[in-house]
């Protein structure tokens, strides 16, 4: 084989190619790292919440600690489903962090550089190399001086516009367009954050009319104060997308007691239009990584997690050396990502909160086992659609229809049919996961999320 420059070219040096580069870096692979932004810099449509999980695969790389000591862990989130409120209360040793992915990427790209990858900034990936057919390097623009870098793979972690995946192809499936748009900004933590009774919790979910609110507090002691409004509201928001955050947030009594008087730091971010998808990740000569693939819906605060999920587990593919592996690695990602996928295609829905949103809210407010399973959902320990006994949804649903809610007969026959369809498509994603040659097993493991497989090839 011709000796190519690096062994792994990667597009995009934030949390999956920073952290694959890493991994890869650490095995004595020859890596080079591309952005085309200036590093270290801001991401400026990515709100920061880090799930345990995901800083379980910062503490391997070797930057958790350094996360740990710039923003406050996230112990206690408030949940509010129109008025009524719940607090989920995770262990000291399970805490989620939010810190500003200035701040995250610097210290995940030096990490990568620390363990010998090398990283070129402000450098844009144009096109693909190919050699009969498969891919083998790109070339990249850094200023008006385009370069040719060749390498035994290419890997797009250049986001969810990607390029390579443009570039090769990639098909998309189990798409749909967000049925809202996200608004935020930051402030300055009043002394009324903690200090107050009404505001002992870490971060807050809430659902008011047919918004999404959410706080929670990032390093700089500021709060990141945000609002998803249905899509067909964002006209208006985009005209005055400061007056139109103010007054949703004036709007809600637990939010309005934190910005009373102040103006927000810098300038208020949005984005109206998203898609959410998977992508084909891996082809001959290449794969994609984290948004690059799979880019799910952001009320679930998940993407970076799944990121540096992918970023480990994608490492340790590539090191088994060959194109089936990769293949492996693709499906084996759908299996483990179809679920959530799911659940925020239901949560993120453009009609929340339904009547059976809130039944079901308010049975587990009373129901401390309930709250630990959900405790345990984002954990990443189960799966969403194992989080309630099917027959307490059935018996709260005939409970509350007979008191009068008959929304909630038609809202359960859409859940049902909603859960036959993830059913479905876990069985085809299985499938197609064994038919890559995959003797597999699935396993509870608190480290690799809620389901965790071991293969092997069955070669
Ligand atoms: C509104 C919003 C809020 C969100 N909030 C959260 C949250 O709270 N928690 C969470 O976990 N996730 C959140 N996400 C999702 C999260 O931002 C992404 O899942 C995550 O950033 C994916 O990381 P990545 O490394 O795959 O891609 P990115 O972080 O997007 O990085 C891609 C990099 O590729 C570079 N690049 C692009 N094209 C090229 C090219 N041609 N050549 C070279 N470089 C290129 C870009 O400059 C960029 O640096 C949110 C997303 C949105 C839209």
């Amino acid at each position: 084989m011709k000796q190519r420059d690096y062994d792994v070219v990667i597009a995009g040096a934030r949390c999956a190619g920073a952290t694959l580069a890493c991994f890869l870096a650490r095995e004595g692979a020859r890596v080079l790292l591309l952005d085309k932004d200036a590093m270290p810099s801001e991401h400026v449509l990515s709100t920061h919440w880090i799930a345990p999980r995901g800083m379980d695969v910062l503490d391997e790389v070797g930057v958790g600690e350094a996360v740990r000591s710039v923003t406050p862990a996230t112990r206690i989130i408030r949940g509010n489903m129109e008025g009524k409120l719940i607090d989920l209360e995770f262990a000291d040793d399970l805490s989620m962090y939010c810190p500003r992915r200035k701040r995250l990427d610097d210290l995940l790209q030096n990490a990568a550089v620390a363990a010998g990858a090398r990283l070129r900034d402000r450098t844009r990936v144009t096109s693909l190399v190919r050699e009969n057919g498969r891919v083998c390097g790109l070339r990249a623009f850094r200023g008006d001086r385009e370069q040719t870098f060749t390498a035994g793979l290419v890997i797009g972690a250049d986001g969810r516009h990607s390029t390579v995946a443009r570039l090769v192809e990639a098909e998309e499936y189990l798409g749909y367009d967000a049925p809202r748009a996200s608004y935020w900004a930051y402030w300055d933590s009043p002394g009324c954050w903690k200090s107050d009774p009404a505001y002992r919790f870490d971060a807050y979910f809430g659902f008011v009319a047919d918004d999404m609110r959410i706080v929670f507090q990032t390093d700089h002691d500021q709060l990141l104060i945000g609002c998803s409004p249905p899509i067909e509201r964002a006209e208006s928001w985009r005209a005055d997308p400061r007056g139109a955050l103010r007054a949703a947030m004036a709007s809600d009594p637990l939010i309005a007691g934190l910005i009373r008087g102040a103006e927000p730091v810098g300038k208020v971010r949005g984005t109206v239009k998203e898609r959410y998808f998977f992508r084909r990740a891996a082809g001959s000569g290449w794969a994609l990584v984290g948004d690059a693939g799979h880019h799910k819906e952001v009320a679930l605060g998940d993407g970076m997690t799944e990121a540096l999920l992918q970023a480990r587990s994608l490492a340790g593919a590539i090191g088994e050396g060959n194109d089936q592996a990769l293949a492996r690695w693709w499906r084996a990602r759908d299996v483990a990502a179809v679920p959530l996928h799911f659940l925020g295609r239901m949560a993120g829905g453009r009609d929340g909160p339904t009547e059976l949103m809130s039944v079901v809210f308010s049975r587990m407010s009373r129901r401390p086992d309930l709250m630990e399973r959900m405790v345990a959902v984002m954990e990443r320990r189960l799966s969403p659609f194992e989080l309630l006994p099917l027959s307490s949804v059935l018996g709260w649903t005939v409970a509350a229809g007979l008191r009068g809610r008959w929304a909630v007969f038609k809202e359960i026959i859409e859940a049902g049919r909603q859960g036959l369809a993830l059913s479905r498509e876990m069985r085809a994603r299985t499938r197609l996961l064994c038919e890559s040659g995959t003797a597999w097993e699935v396993r509870q493991d608190h480290r690799a999320g809620w389901r965790s497989r071991s293969w092997k090839s069955a070669a």
